[in-house]
Parts: C-alpha cells; structure tokens; sequence
C-alpha cells in the first residue's frame, strides 16, 4: 500500500468514526442482532428491515473503537437499500478482504476499501467484523425464519 492510499484510508475511517452514518435506534424493524468483541469492548447493534428483497433501512447503535465504529458506519452505508442477494456478496466480499485474500474486487465495498489495513493488525481485524457479522446473522435469522418468503408472496397478491 502507498503512503498516499495509506492515508486516504485513515482519513476515511477517522470521518466515519467521527460522523458515522445511520448510527440511530429504529423504531420500526424486522430483525436486531448484537454482536460484542470482548478483545476490545466494542459492541454493535444492527437492526434492518426488509421490504420487497430488499434492505429498505439498515442502522446501527452501540460503542466501541473507531474502527468498529467507522465499519459500522461503513457497512450500513453500503447495504442501504441493497437487494438481500447482492448486500450478502458484499458481506462475503468483506469477509474475504478481512482474511487477507488478494484476489477480489474491492472497489465494490467502497468505503469499506479503507478497512483492508486492519488485516495488518490481527488483534483489531474482530473489530472490523463485529458489524458485519451482526447483519449477516440478521439477514439469517429472516431467511431461516422464511420471513422473506412471506413478505415475497405478499407482494404478489
Ligand atoms: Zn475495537
């Protein structure tokens, strides 16, 4: 990585730590899933609520580091209004960056981009999953529930 990306990356983690998207407590949900990181104390509650195969509203709420605070941030920023299909390869996308594999297509997390950095730093990359581990077992919990079947065949009637 070069100096310059380097610190575009930080400075992309410091802004969404600082002024973190869509960190707000929903009223109306289908699903939350809370996920602590005893390594570092952070932890992050996600709750979404789907519409149509879609994510119509994603937001998280908790404390922590910046780093799980600013992936946080980012990945609700990401998945907003995403279809369920196409927000779950971008978790796997994730997943991927964070195991340090080389080979995907980062340009499609965006934002998240600035978090490969964390795969330097073994003791802070369980920050960087907290939030995404929490929507992908939120959107589990729908689809074993077969809650998005239900909401499917109630858009055809
Ligand atoms: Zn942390």
């Amino acid at each position: 990585m070069t100096r310059h990306l380097d610190m575009l990356y930080k400075t992309v983690i410091l802004e969404h730590s600082k002024h973190p998207k869509n960190k707000m407590e929903l009223s109306d949900f289908d699903v939350e899933r809370t996920v602590y990181n005893p390594m570092c104390g952070d932890t992050i509650k996600v709750q979404i609520k789907v519409k149509n195969q879609k994510i119509s509203t994603v937001a998280f709420n908790g404390e922590g580091c910046a780093i799980s605070q600013a992936s946080a941030s980012v990945m609700t920023d990401l998945l907003q209004h995403m279809e369920i299909k196409e927000a779950k390869e971008r978790i796997h996308t994730f997943k991927q960056m964070l195991r340090g594999d080389s080979q995907i297509d980062l340009s499609q997390l965006e934002d998240g981009m600035a978090l490969q950095g964390v795969v330097q730093f073994p003791a802070r990359i369980r920050c960087a999953q907290i939030a995404w581990q929490a929507v992908e077992e939120a959107i589990d919990t729908l689809e074993s529930s077969n809650a998005l079947d239900e909401m499917k065949e109630n858009e055809v009637e």
